[in-house]
């Protein structure tokens, strides 16, 4: 079940040092995929707080046929780490090989589509949305989709500096220097939805197949129009998350 490929894991490198505990463990998890303590060791030596190294990469075939063949429950750990993996940004002590992987991790779409049907809440949503992005490569998107679950959104200024919070639930929707509600700053006008394209159009697409319309908003919210509080310059398109100016990729 789990493919090897002829994988030399002693010869490559995870958080700690030699991989070679890796493909154990991957046996493990896929013989016993409810087993939270294998799942730990897994992330801290793949994913360790974000950070991925060679093996990461390695693991990528064996995830994709786990999360393949997993049920499509609301929590999926294969296709969480797959999408950690592939959305983290912080690549270490080896080449960023993920284009690799495009086709194994395309593969498990259907199964972040089954976990998007599952999901329990608005925020589990935001997840599987999340998992959508690592799959695709959309790495920035990977991580202000979790952001989103909470029903903000994190940036920083591009002109001035400043940090930012984008309280996307508030209505109006809002600008805000400070973390805490109420936000102070100016208001975030709505994105229309016919102009989004790429994958926000497609992230659209998601949440109205499933009914998801506080996520519509959010996302709206998000690509929406505004300016800095501080030195007024306008932006757009979640140009302050770093989601790509006005192309909205
Ligand atoms: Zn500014």
């Amino acid at each position: 079940m789990v493919p090897d490929n002829g994988i030399d894991w002693a010869a490559a490198q995870d958080a700690y040092g030699s991989a070679s505990a890796v493909p154990g463990l991957l046996r493990r998890a896929a013989a016993d995929p409810n087993n939270a303590e294998v799942w730990q060791d897994l992330w801290s030596r793949l994913c360790h707080q974000g950070t991925v190294y060679e093996a990461s990469f390695l693991a990528i075939p064996a995830l994709a046929a786990m999360s393949r063949s997993a049920a499509p429950t609301a929590h999926s750990q294969p296709l969480h780490l797959l999408a950690g993996i592939a959305g983290s940004t912080d690549v270490r002590g080896t080449a960023d090989t993920l284009a690799q992987y495009a086709a194994a991790l395309a593969s498990c779409l259907p199964a972040a589509e089954a976990y998007a049907a599952a999901a329990a809440d608005d925020a589990d949503f935001c997840y599987a949305l999340s998992v959508v992005a690592g799959l695709r490569g959309e790495r920035v998107w990977h991580e202000v989709l979790t952001f989103v679950a909470d029903g903000e959104a994190f940036g920083g200024c591009p002109v001035c500096g400043v940090d930012i919070c984008l309280f996307l639930d508030t209505n109006p929707a809002r600008v805000s220097l400070s973390w805490f509600p109420p936000p102070d700053g100016p208001e975030l006008v709505l994105a229309e939805p016919v102009t989004i394209e790429g994958f926000a159009q497609e992230l659209l697409e998601m949440a109205a197949r499933h009914s998801r319309y506080n996520i519509t908003r959010r996302l709206l919210a998000l690509l929406g129009d505004s300016q800095c509080p501080t030195c007024e310059e306008p932006f757009s398109r979640g140009s302050m998350l770093g989601l790509g100016g006005d192309d909205a990729q």
